[in-house]
């Protein structure tokens, strides 16, 4: 990657706590009602869950990411795609049970239903997770969203041994209150998000988002999402925030845009990149992803996005 102040190999490793889910995405012609048995006319697997896609982005930024993980022999091929992007899989276990998966049906409306199943990434042990911090670097960044077991734990022991925390509480639950958000290094948010972890009115404009943010989490360093509005970056010491408009670009498809944001912002902060310039790569890496299809296919790769921002 050409990106100024490349980390030196082994260096401010980002280890990425995160879900692996296989998606079964099955085209119908309206969601399946109770009792009733629908053909669908179109079926595809593919990787997802929002860690391997946090993860796919910020290998294919070209920084150096270390995949922890759980999945079900079944599906050992979603390793493939991981290993292809550049990420680094020696801590994914491939285990007995079944993968997180998730079962979506999309209909000719672009309607969807997913039933989520979280399969192995619930399933990490105390044993499993001490081993997977006792071997991280503590100049590294431990990156973690909402989607595998026991994150207070993980997040109190990274924090104890001296690892910079990155952390988007995604999805957002009642539980994320309690954790020591205060403590984070980065914290990483959607509207959605940002207005259920300060109970404001989700509708409330930047401003009102950002001054309860601040009130709420002092001397935290924030990332706010607000889609095509644009991201800020809120500054541990309330100083002015930064402001990054999102790119204008014709949005098929958002999802992974959030995913894919975060794992360029992540790659460009490992680089050494000042605040503004990892807001303006992820957001060029993003509008890219919303063009594209998919998850995990649409994000982008290094080479396209410098394309793009030339
Ligand atoms: P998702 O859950 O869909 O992955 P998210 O809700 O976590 O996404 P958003 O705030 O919607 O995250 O989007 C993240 C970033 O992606 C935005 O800050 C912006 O840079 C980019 N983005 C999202 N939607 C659009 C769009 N319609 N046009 C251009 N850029 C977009």
């Amino acid at each position: 990657m050409s990106l100024p102040n490349q980390p030196s190999s082994g260096s401010a490793t980002v280890y990425n706590y995160g879900s692996i889910n296989i998606d079964h995405v099955y085209r119908v012609p309206h969601l399946v009602r109770p009792g009733e048995t629908l053909s669908s006319t179109d079926y595809q697997v593919v990787l997802g869950g929002k860690g391997a896609n946090q993860t796919i982005a910020l290998a294919r930024a070209g920084g150096q990411v270390s995949h922890w993980g759980q999945l079900g022999r079944a599906d050992e091929w979603a390793l493939k795609t991981l290993k292809d992007a550049g990420a680094d899989i020696n801590d994914v276990a491939v285990l007995e049970g079944s993968s997180g998966h998730t079962v979506i049906q999309v209909d000719d409306e672009g309607e969807n239903a997913i039933v989520l199943f979280g399969g192995t990434n619930q399933s990490f042990t105390p044993e499993r997770i001490d081993e997977l911090l006792a071997g991280a670097d503590s100049e590294g960044w431990l990156l973690l969203q909402n989607e595998c077991n026991d994150i207070a734990d993980v997040i109190r022991q990274a924090l104890d041994q001296g690892l910079k925390v990155a952390f988007n509480p995604a999805p957002m639950t009642p539980a994320i209150r309690e954790l020591p958000l205060k403590d984070l290094s980065l914290l990483f948010v959607n509207r959605g998000e940002a207005a259920a972890l300060v109970d404001i009115d989700e509708q409330s404009d930047a401003d009102a988002l950002i001054e309860a943010l601040q009130t709420a989490l002092p001397g935290v360093n924030i990332v706010l999402t607000l889609g095509s509005e644009g991201a800020w970056r809120i500054n541990g010491e309330r100083n002015e925030p930064l402001y990054q408009p999102a790119r204008p670009v014709q949005a098929v498809d958002t999802t992974g845009a959030g995913d894919t944001f975060i794992g360029y912002y992540m790659a460009a902060l490992q680089a050494g990149c000042d605040a503004s310039t990892c807001l303006e790569r992820a957001t060029a890496a993003a509008a890219l992803a919303v063009q594209r299809p998919g998850a995990a296919t649409g994000i982008p790769t290094v080479d396209e996005v410098e394309t793009f921002l030339q």
